[in-house]
């Protein structure tokens, strides 16, 4: 479609995906239980089996909830083809897994997220695939290994818990060069806020748990990009069998609908509510993208049309018992390990995003015990101020 008869995120975050289901006047799609499509004519059966012909033959490889919801990342992400898994690490092994081989090599950066950072340090190894994870501002050490040699690049940005910022059109350029697949995990920035593709990246990846579905009620997984590249991750995971459910897909679907609305809310939110942190006498830092004085300010302002609704603060008491007290102070917040939500989500590395870590591995990462990671919700922002004031009061 042409740039100008191309819908807004706005519009599309409603109408993509959505249509198509009026077959039983539905105007909302129908939730599909059925694992199975039955026909009455063999040879249309055999089409749909080969995937010469549209329709579903068996839930595990596709089911028309799940399509549908498929259907509404790819228009949003702007790529010509999208697949979905169980849940985020379902997708992004399955992509990992459908195009790496024995031999290959994989570059990326130490602050990717923690189940990611699984695969790369325990699992793929064992296949006799190397994975180097450089310093992820780094980004002359980044280009200096992908020259060495990759197969894929794989990024994250903003990165999880400290929010750093990688430059994404620059290291896709570099990864091309040396003919590498470059993949991105845009769960942070939502595309609403980062369009990965139009910077070069071969691979969008979503954790749709999070910002997409935005309810906390349902696990997924999507990845958007090229029909060929997605047709073999698409391929892997209905054998790997990690087959997003589709009740989770209406979940998604349905959550998605407001994703424009939620995202302006959580970045005007997130701004304002760093901004006061900032100033607050009881934090020692504020990581988030949108301030002036963050490291990746320059590079987000470039790429993002917004700087997301997850931001995180070091407390100036530098310990996980100050975390403690100023988080079972907050009032509007959950203390739980998801981020994303319509509801404020807060909690430390310790229990979230790096819990199967040492304080000792923490500290070597250069994650701070007193570091708070705070999921703005669509509260209205003055409600949350003060109940961060209130938290953090006995500090200062
Ligand atoms: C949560 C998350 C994942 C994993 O998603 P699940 O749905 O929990 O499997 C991957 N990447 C990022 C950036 C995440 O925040």
């Amino acid at each position: 479609m042409p740039d100008e008869l191309r819908p807004r995120p706005g519009t599309l975050s409603v109408w993509a995906g959505e249509p198509g289901h009026l077959d039983t006047n539905a105007t909302q799609p129908p939730v599909v239980h059925s694992v199975s499509f039955g026909y009455h004519d063999l040879d249309e059966w055999l089409r749909v089996a080969r995937g010469e012909a549209p329709g579903h033959n068996y839930g595990r490889n596709s089911n028309p909830t799940v399509a549908a919801f498929e259907e509404k990342v790819r228009e949003l992400e702007g790529a010509e083809a999208a697949t979905s898994a169980s849940t985020g690490m379902g997708i992004i092994s399955s992509a990992l897994y459908a195009l790496l081989s024995p031999g290959d090599r994989v570059v990326s950066i130490k602050d990717s997220y923690g189940g990611t950072n699984r695969l790369f340090t325990e699992f793929l190894p064992r296949f006799g695939i190397e994975v180097v994870l450089c310093d992820t501002t780094d980004h002359e050490a980044i280009e200096r290994e992908v020259v060495a040699g990759c197969e894929v690049l794989y990024l994250e940005s903003p990165t999880n818990p400290t929010l750093k910022v990688v430059d994404v059109a620059r290291l896709a350029e570099a990864g091309h060069a040396a003919g590498a697949l470059v993949m991105v995990d845009n769960t942070f920035a939502t595309p609403i806020n980062q369009a990965p593709l139009a910077l070069g990246a071969d691979l969008v990846l979503h954790s749709a748990t999070k910002f997409l579905g935005g309810h906390a009620d349902a696990l997924g997984g999507v990845a958007c990009g090229s029909a060929e590249l997605v047709g073999r991750v698409f391929h892997y995971r209905e054998i790997h069998g990690a087959s997003l459910h589709p009740m989770a897909a209406y979940l998604l679907l349905r959550g998605m609908k407001t994703l424009h609305l939620r995202i302006a809310r959580q970045n005007q939110s997130a701004l304002r509510i760093a901004s006061y942190l900032e100033s607050h006498p009881g934090v020692a830092r504020v990581h988030y993208p949108g301030l002036e004085s963050s490291e990746g300010h320059d590079i987000a302002r470039r790429q993002m049309r917004g700087f997301g609704g997850v931001l995180a603060f070091e407390l100036k008491e530098n310990t996980l018992e100050a975390a403690g007290r100023v988080l079972e102070r907050l009032r509007y917040a959950r203390l739980a390990a998801n981020l994303g939500s319509v509801e404020t989500v807060a909690g430390p590395p310790a229990t979230t995003s790096h819990c199967e870590c040492t304080a000792e591995e923490r500290a070597a990462m250069g994650i701070p015990e007193g570091l708070i990671r705070y999921s703005v919700g669509i509260e209205d922002a003055e409600d949350l101020v003060e109940d961060l004031s209130r938290a953090l009061e006995y500090l200062a």
